[in-house]
């Protein structure tokens, strides 16, 4: 059992404590940095807000562990609540409900980041060993032929027939169980996330790990980070259980892309250029179904097998489909079936309806901010973005066409069946971006704290490091100066561990207390 310190453990209502480095969040950026820091001989404190949910807990029934993994219960939405944000909220944070997809940042995006924001220093080069370390040390291999289920081949086959390029996915899984629950967590540990992995290999190196510690202050002192103050609360009654401050020479914030800007701002540290919290983006994802005369059985297997890449670049679209992720309630949330007899009906041939997720490279058009003390995201489909959508949805369909499909649905309110492939041209091109139009999910938060070498246009510099805070380090996904449109976890897994090697090579500047 891991070693974490609980609410429940705690029994003074006062805590002070002294670490070389204090962490706030222990998912994908989090931990990795402890466990880095932690093994180069580091006391390491980090704390997660969320509960620690021991895999043997979870259940596999959805609604529960929303309940119990997710932030806001599985219930963030944006300002105008035509988006769902999904994140994890627990000792592992979003690593232990996700899909397990593995994805290296594209070259074309490094390029990108490169030219447009001074990032020289994340080069292809520079990462790969990055990479390469994080992909031995999580399990990350291509889906065999066993993890590609009846729904992902309706994908390739589909997208072969068309002459698409189609490819299996990569996963950070050992020995898959194919049981399809990744989203509500591992209960058999096969799943390499965070919680099963660096979260045990840092607590090995001493790092202290507390979970139910909401951080609520980042401390400075004459322009240096110099700890934080956090508060302990019972997750059972919601009661606070003591207050904590944490004095330390580093302060690293791996707290998401929607956090992380919430506690500068609480903390009053804007940036130079007021765009902490701006930027964000989310590749907001749709799931687009198809009915076929043959069984499929969706959730059988493993969630996610292949994944179609023929438009990935901008230049050709900007958009991946992946083959996979929905059980019956999820294929019904995004169809719309109606009540009564039509959900009967719908719902009676579930075993019928093959599913693939859209990802678009969208445009950083969003906000994270406080109002009233209170989060906020501000995020619409840009305008900019809308033909990326279109597109998806129209190579979704023609796929699952040339594999055989009787009908598609289409992931918009008003309720679209096209029912040929005459009719994908002229049901999609009549879907206008209007809020609420398309139902909408973000499981990618990002981009809300840029990183960049110019401080007029960026929050960190080019190693994660505020532009004006020195020893504060933010390491998750909110530094993505762009959307890397494909699935974020590896790339924030090999920027946060080439973060920490930066600050291990530059001990000097950051440990007053050297050991
Ligand atoms: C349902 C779902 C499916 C996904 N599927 C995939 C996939 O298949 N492949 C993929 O690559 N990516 C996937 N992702 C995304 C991926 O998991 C994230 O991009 C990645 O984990 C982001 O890392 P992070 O460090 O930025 O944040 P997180 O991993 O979200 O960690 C942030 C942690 O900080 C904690 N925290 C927040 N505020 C505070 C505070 N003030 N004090 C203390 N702690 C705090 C949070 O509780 C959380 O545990 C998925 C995400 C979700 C939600």
């Amino acid at each position: 059992m891991l070693k974490v310190i609980q609410a429940k453990d705690i029994k003074s209502s006062e805590l002070n404590l002294k670490a070389d480095v204090v962490i706030v969040g222990s998912g994908a950026g989090g931990a990795v940095m402890a466990y880095e820091l932690a093994a180069a001989g580091k006391q390491v404190v980090l704390l997660e807000a969320g509960p620690y949910v021991p895999s043997s807990q979870f259940n596999e029934k959805f609604p529960d562990m929303l309940e119990t993994l997710y932030q806001d219960h599985g219930g963030q939405v944006t300002k105008q609540g035509d988006l769902l944000v999904l994140q994890g909220r627990c000792l592992g944070g979003s690593t232990v409900v996700n899909g397990c997809v593995t994805f290296r940042v594209p070259d074309f995006i490094l390029e990108k980041w490169g030219a447009e924001y001074g990032l020289t220093n994340l080069t292809p080069e520079t990462l790969s060993p990055y990479f390469e370390k994080i992909e031995r040390n999580l399990s990350i291999h291509t889906n065999q032929p066993h993890e590609i289920n009846q729904n992902s081949r309706k994908l390739e086959q589909g997208a072969k027939a068309l002459g698409w390029s189609v490819k299996p996915l990569q996963r950070n899984t050992k020995d898959c169980a194919l049981t399809g629950h990744c989203l509500s967590g591992c209960k058999t540990d096969r799943k390499q996330s965070m919680l099963v992995t660096y979260l045990p290999w840092a607590s090995h190196y001493g790092a202290q790990i507390y979970s139910d510690c909401l951080v609520t202050e980042i401390l400075t002192d004459s322009g240096r980070a110099s700890g934080i103050k956090a508060q302990v609360t019972d997750p059972q009654s919601g009661e606070k259980v003591a207050d904590m401050t944490v004095k330390a020479d580093l302060v690293v914030v791996s707290a998401g892309a929607i956090q992380t800007p919430l506690l500068f701002l609480r903390s009053q540290l804007g940036s130079q250029n007021d765009s902490i919290g701006k930027n964000f983006a989310c590749h907001p994802s749709t799931m687009i179904v198809a009915e076929f005369e043959k069984d499929i059985y969706t959730w059988r297997g493993a969630m996610l097998g292949v994944y179609m890449d023929e438009f990935e670049h901008p230049d050709k679209g900007g958009f991946v489909l992946e083959g996979g992720g929905a059980g019956p309630m999820e294929i019904g949330m995004s169809t719309e079936p109606g009540t009564g007899k039509s959900y009967l009906e719908f719902m009676s041939n579930a075993k019928n309806y093959a599913s693939c997720i859209s990802l678009i490279h969208d445009h950083n058009v969003g906000q994270v901010s406080l109002k009233d003390g209170q989060k906020q995201i501000d995020y619409e489909l840009s305008d900019d973005d809308f033909p990326a959508m279109k597109l998806a949805f129209k190579a979704a369909a023609k796929i699952y066409f040339k594999a055989g499909a009787k009908r598609v649905f289409l992931p918009t309110v008003d309720k679209r069946i096209v029912e040929s492939e005459d009719e994908i041209d002229n049901k999609i091109d009549g879907i206008e971006n209007t809020p609420f139009a398309i139902r909408m999910v973000s499981y990618h938060p990002q981009g809300t704290m840029r990183m960049g070498t110019d401080p007029g246009r960026s929050v960190t510099n080019e190693y994660g490091e505020h532009h004006g805070v020195n020893g504060l380090f933010v390491a998750d996904a909110s530094l993505f100066p762009t959307s890397i449109i494909v699935n974020p976890q590896e790339s924030v897994y090999a920027i946060s561990n080439y973060i920490a090697d930066y600050i291990l090579a530059n001990e000097e500047k950051y440990f007053t207390r050297l050991n």
